[in-house]
Order: structure tokens, then sequence, then C-alpha cells
């Protein structure tokens, strides 16, 4: 079946207006409360009123290490788009496409037709998005190789894709970055050949200068920054140091501790640009969310979940969702790309396994009646490096469950993923659905002042392996409660009910 491109929904409660879409909607929930051992549970409505605005602007998206894999694959996977390439390749002509991104390759059922079959349009179609051939990129890298040069440096594209991109990308040019070689392993100093000279200030005040040189000279009508760099090592929270956004602030003036992806976070923050993170390192410091809630500006994270991660929080999911007990998760990796050489240090694999390791707690905390308190599964990453395979990664998983009268299920996975080819997508998704989340507001009867998503933008959970969430508010891991969160409020901006797959329509006589 052929997916429409628009839609229109004909309802009293939403109206397509000039400038924005505003949706009239009952939020429908329960409330628990305990009561001398029992739990009641109390229906809940609330009215909402959500306004999304139709403009889409002019989309900047600055991208910190452009040059690496992720980054000279994404600016190349838009461009091959753009042009409409198609390149030959042993196994017949290649073309074009966005596999793998969840709005433009994904799609949501608006319903049943008059036959009783449901009817599919793509993801991006539920509300006005960028169209990501329309977005413009530009980055920093510790490494000077141009696009081109770092597209071929990656590995990861067909050749004959290469050499047609190639007049393409040959003119785009990192700009110098920030270079602290304690947070990143010693094994990349090679490369560090632009850097960003001064002190922290100056370096500070230069990302922010560059954010407003290419908004200019691009004439853009909104930036997006996203680090897809090497992953540092955590940073140590202080009290004083970077606790809070004051706190913060004093410490890169004074030229004290603070990492590079968080000097561009702030960066980012003070101009007003939403911030993402890629990697799995602690950029996010308290300080930094809170300067991002005192400057009402979106930041999410934290690392794109893309291949292994993405297997295990459906696969728990299913387990645990099924009832059985899982007991032991083991993970082994190994890849053969420059992220992977950066991996092979144990401070910068200590952020990865952090960031991979507490993926299924959401599920195993959702289930007493299989963990008792305190109870979960041993869990087990391992990371090793072997040049050989390159951007194609291996992960090797082993899933132990318990079965019912002491039986036992192991499932084993063997994982073969172009690592970067998952990761571009993910990336342009999260630029597109930050944008959109941008132009979305809302306010409730009890609370008639418009109000913004919170600017911890956990809607964005789908897209990363250990999602930041607003203080006191839930993870969810679990990838398709995660895609069911986007969905449904993405319906809920333009009036529809959540997805509830009841098809009580064809249970009836
Ligand atoms: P890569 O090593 O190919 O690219 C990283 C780039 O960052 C390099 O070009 C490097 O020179 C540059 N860099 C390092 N420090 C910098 C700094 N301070 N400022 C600017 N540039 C800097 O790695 P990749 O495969 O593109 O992955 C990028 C990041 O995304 C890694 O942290 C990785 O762990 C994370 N990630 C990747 C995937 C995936 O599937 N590819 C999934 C999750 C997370």
């Amino acid at each position: 079946m052929e997916a429409a491109a628009q839609f229109f929904v004909e309802s009293p409660d939403v109206v397509y207006g000039p400038e924005a879409i505003e949706a009239q909607y009952e939020y429908r929930t329960t409330r628990v409360s305990r009561e001398g051992g029992v739990l009641k549970v109390h229906p809940m409505s609330t009215r909402f009123t959500f306004r999304t605005a139709r403009q889409v602007p002019r989309l900047g998206v600055m991208l910190v290490g452009w040059g690496g894999n992720n980054g000279s694959t994404l600016t190349a996977a838009v461009l091959a788009n753009r042009l409409r390439l198609s390149w030959p390749t042993r196994s017949g002509r290649k073309e074009a496409n966005y596999y793998g991104s969840l709005t433009q390759a994904g799609t949501v059922s608006l319903g049943l037709d008059a036959e009783g079959q449901e009817v599919f349009v793509p993801f991006s179609a539920l509300l006005p998005m960028v169209a990501p051939n329309d977005l413009v990129f530009d980055g920093w890298d510790i490494s000077s190789l141009n696009l081109a040069e770092a597209m071929r440096r990656a590995k990861v594209l067909d050749w004959g894709l290469q050499e047609q991109l190639w007049p393409h990308m040959e003119a785009l040019r990192p700009r110098p970055s920030v270079y602290i070689p304690e947070f990143i392993a010693a094994n990349q100093s090679a490369r560090a050949d632009n850097l960003i000279p001064g002190s922290r200030a100056q370096q500070l005040e230069q990302i922010r200068r560059d954010i407003r040189d290419f908004r200019s000279s691009a004439g853009l009508d909104k930036i997006i920054v996203l680090w897809t760099a090497n992953t540092e090592r955590f940073c140590e929270v202080i009290p004083g140091l970077n606790d809070t956004a004051e706190n913060l602030l004093r410490t890169i003036e004074l030229g004290l501790e603070v990492s590079p992806s968080t000097l561009f976070a702030v960066a980012s923050i003070l101009e007003g640009c939403a911030f993402l993170n890629g990697s799995p390192q602690n950029t996010l410091v308290p300080g930094a969310l809170e300067l991002a809630w005192q400057r009402r500006v979106f930041v999410g994270g934290d690392d794109f979940k893309s291949g292994q991660t993405k297997v295990k929080s459906v696969l728990v999911d299913f387990l645990i969702g099924s009832g059985l007990k899982t007991m032991s998760i083991v993970s082994y990796n190994h890849l053969g790309n420059n992220d992977g050489e950066n991996l092979s240090a144990p401070l910068q694999f200590r952020s990865k396994e952090v960031s991979k390791s507490n993926v299924v707690d959401d599920m195993v905390q959702s289930n007493p009646v299989l963990y008792a308190p305190g109870e979960e599964p041993d869990h087990c990453v391992v990371i090793k490096y072997v040049p050989y395979v390159g951007d194609s990664k291996r992960a090797l998983d082993e899933y132990t469950s318990e079965l019912m009268l002491g039986g036992t299920n192991t499932l084993v996975l063997h994982n073969t993923c172009e690592d970067s080819l998952l990761a571009a997508p993910i990336m342009l998704d999260l630029a597109l659905l930050t944008e959109l989340c941008q132009r979305v507001s809302f306010c409730t009867d009890a609370d008639p002042e418009p109000q913004t998503f919170h600017p911890v933008l956990s809607l964005l959970s789908f897209l990363f392996k250990a999602p930041l969430v607003p203080p006191g508010s839930p993870v969810v891991n679990a990838l398709f409660r995660q895609r069911s969160c986007i969905e449904n409020i993405l319906r809920a901006c333009v009036g529809l009910p959540p997805q509830n797959h009841m098809l009580l329509e064809h249970k009836m006589e």
C-alpha cells in the first residue's frame, strides 16, 4: 500500500490555522494510592490544548566531531539523498534512502478505513517537520581533514558513492575545536591538529562566535548542536565546580576542570541552541542542566541507541514482559573504527560500560513478581578493538532466563551492523524531533499559561542508550514504550487518541 503524505483530522477539537495547528486533547491517566495495604487506582482526566507552529525553519545542525565516522556519514547521507544519487555495487545499483530513521522510514497507523483495514502514513507526516534534505551542516573537529577526506578515512560508504560525493564534500571543513587530552584516549592525539587556542573562557567565546557565524552566513533560523565526537571519560561532579549553573560558568572563567563536551553544551545553551549528547559521558553535569533550565533551552542525551543496546531494550522487554526471569545478560562487542580505538582505553570504556549497563533496569523493576527488591540479572559488557572489522561492529549477546519448574532458556545473538549507518539516521531523527518539539506549546484547563516541554527532552529516549529525564521522572528504556511515547505525543498534537492496539471493532460480532 502506498503511504499518503498528508492527512487532516476532521474534528471540532482540531483547528488548522494559518500559523498553527491547535488541538484540544483529553489526557486520560490514573493515579495510584496505597491505603492500608490496598492499592487504589483513580482514573484521571486532564484537558490539554496543544499548539504546533506550522512554519518549519531553515535548520542548521552543528556536529561536534564532524569529521568522524558518524559526522561524515550523516553529511554524506543527506547529500546523497538531496542529489538523488545511485551507485553500482557488486549486488546491483543502490539508491540513497533514509532507512533506519524513525521519522523518515517509520510509519504510524491513522486508524481503520471503510474495509476495516489499517491506514498508515510516514511518521514525518504526523506534524510539519523539517525535511532532512533541507538541513545545513557545519561543525567542529580536532582533526583538520575536510569532509571528503574524512569520508574516505571512515571507510563506511561504497567507493562509487564516495566518488560522486567527493566534489560536494571537499569544501566542507570542520572548524577548530577544543582538545583536552586527558578526556579522550591517548591514542587520539595524532588526530589533534585543528585546535582552538586560549583559555577555557576564550574557547567558550570562540564556540559561541562559530555558532553565530554559521547562523548568519548560512541564513539560518535555528541551530541544533549535536555531540558526536569521541567518548570522553566521566567527569567528577564536585560541589562548587560544576554542580550549579553559576559554579560551572565560574569554573570556565577560572580555567578549572571542565570537559570539552560540557564546554560545547554551555556554549550552545548560552546561544539558545538545543544541545544533544550522542556519547555516553556525563556532559550534562548538574550545572549544565540548571543552565538549560534557566535559559529554557532543550538538552538531550546520552549516547545514541543504535545496535546492541537497541536489541537489548527490545529483547529483555520481551523476556520479562512474557514473564520469563532473565538472570544473566552477557554482551561482547568488537569493532575496528576510531570509536573502538578510543574505547580501548579504560576510562573511556568505563563511560560506555555504564551507559550500556543501565538499559534493563526499568524492565527488571517493573516486575516484582519475578524479581525481589534489589534483585537484578548479572549484566556484563565487554568491548574490544579489532581494527580489521572497521566500522562493521560485531555484537555477541547471551541472555539466560529461568523458565517454569526449573527450566532454563539461553538465547544467543550475533549482530553485525555497520555502526555509522545505524547512528546517522538516529542523529537525523534527533535533530528533526528536537526542532519539532521547539514549535510545540501547550496549556491545561487548570494552568492556562502556555508552556513548552521540560528542557530535559525525555521524549527523545527512543534514540538514546541512557536517556536523560527531568528530575523525579521515571527512566524508560523499553524500546516500544519509548516509541509509543513519541507517537502518542505527536498524535495528541493533532487531537488523536493514543494508539491502543485494541482493535475492538474486529472483536465484536
Ligand atoms: P569517530 O572516532 O569516528 O569520530 C569522532 C570524531 O570526534 C573524530 O573525528 C575526532 O577527531 C573528533 N573529536 C574528538 N574529540 C573532539 C573534540 N573535543 N572536539 C571536536 N571533535 C573531536 O567516532 P564515531 O564512530 O563517529 O562515533 C562518535 C561518537 O558517537 C562516539 O563517542 C561513539 O561512542 C558515539 N556513538 C556511536 C554509535 C554508533 O553506532 N556509531 C552509537 C552510540 C554512540
